[in-house]
């Protein structure tokens, strides 16, 4: 990410500065953790990256190929997001399929329960959405952002309809799937204890902007300044 911003400008109303200038590295088979409190950006920034936006600045990169001015079905970035955004009239199986919109017919049932085996959906592939636990829901949008074996995987808080348990359990199995299939990944979370927990590396943002960007040691032990440090520090 190459000094992206975002400035949404709607009539009437005053121009909000979303994403003030965001330059990060991530690498291959890394977990990311964006970190920051209500508003704060980092939805706008995932979205920049899957297309759902436009940059209004800034370059975005995938293995060296500019995404910008791309439409999301043609970058390969596989996509989460919190309301799930299921399709209730369609199977499991079905919605996870749905990931494979833009691909060949070849080896789709397969790949499929493949999928859905890894992530504790194998019981469940033509139940309805509408059955399903909110744990369960959220597995769905996960396995139809992984079917497709993206470059990149965007989670825009994947465990925050869950109960604590259920959270627990489903944080440890994300890491191991993540770690397992080794996709490099951007995690959004306003939840500190999941950031430090579940990532490799920590982005700390605030107000658009980048405060800081570490290990999560690093975040922990030295913060960069007194809005890291209380964030950080804060209960959950
Ligand atoms: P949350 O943790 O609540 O999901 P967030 O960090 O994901 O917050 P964003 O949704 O990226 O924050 O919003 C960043 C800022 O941009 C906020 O001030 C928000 O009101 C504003 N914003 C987001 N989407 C739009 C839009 N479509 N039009 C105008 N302003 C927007
Ligand atoms: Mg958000």
């Amino acid at each position: 990410l190459d000094g992206i911003r975002k400035t949404y400008r709607t009539k009437g109303r005053p121009e909000v500065q979303a994403v003030r200038g965001f330059d990060l590295d991530v690498h291959s088979g890394e977990l990311v953790g964006l970190l920051g409190p209500s508003g704060c950006g980092k939805s706008t920034t995932l979205r920049m990256i899957a297309g759902l936006e436009d940059v209004t600045s800034g370059d975005i990169r995938v293995g060296g190929t500019s995404m910008v001015g791309l439409p999301p079905q043609r970058r390969n970035i596989g996509v989460a997001f919190e309301n799930y955004a299921l399709y209730p009239p369609l199977t499991v199986a079905e919605n996870i399929a749905f990931g494979l919109r833009a691909r060949g017919k070849a080896n789709r049932k397969e790949r499929v329960a493949d999928v859905a085996r890894r992530i504790g959906l194998g019981d469940i592939l033509d139940a309805r959405p509408v059955g399903l636990s909110s744990g369960q829901k959220q597995r769905v949008a996960l396995a139809r952002a992984i079917v497709r074996q993206p470059d990149v995987l965007l989670l825009d808080e994947p465990l925050s309809h869950l109960d604590a348990a259920q959270r627990d359990t489903t944080r440890r199995e994300l890491r191991h799937l993540q770690q397992e299939l080794g996709y490099t990944t951007i995690l959004v979370t306003h939840d500190q204890e999941e950031a430090l927990s579940l990532a490799d590396r920590v982005v700390v943002m605030n107000d658009g902007v980048v405060q800081q960007v570490g290990t999560p040691d690093e975040i922990y032990d030295d913060p960069a300044n007194l809005f890291v440090a209380r964030f950080v520090g804060e209960p959950p």
